[in-house]
């Protein structure tokens, strides 16, 4: 089951929020993407062979989405159904999660600070 990760916290706390399925922003939907891969021109294409572009272009050389495990949707909490309790603590959740951010961006700042 994949769910955000301010979501995560609720789950790992034992409490159950409303979510509903949304379509995998990460790969649009497709459940899959080529984003390891990068992008080809069509030179690089050419050295590559027809056989590579048929399978690049069918889409059998991209990896499985790893946000939706290839499910092309994933869950999310379903904020208009939350009651005034579960909005405190999707709150409460979101505001842990970006305080954990922060901390991670400025010990990342530091660290290239201080070389
Ligand atoms: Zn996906």
């Amino acid at each position: 089951m994949i769910l955000m990760s301010h979501v995560g916290n609720f789950v790992e706390d034992g409490v159950a929020l409303p979510v509903k399925m949304a379509v995998c922003p990460l790969c649009g939907g497709r459940g899959h993407h080529a984003r390891n891969l990068g992008t080809f021109t069509g030179e690089e294409m050419d050295d590559l062979g027809d056989q590579f572009r048929e399978d690049y272009a069918a889409g059998l050389l991209d990896s499985k989405c790893e946000q939706c495990d290839g499910l092309r949707v994933v869950e999310i909490v379903d904020e208009a159904a939350l009651n005034q309790a579960q909005q405190a603590e999707l709150k409460e959740a979101t505001r842990f999660a970006d305080a954990a951010q922060a901390d991670y961006d400025s010990e990342h700042w530091l660290r290239e600070a201080g070389g």
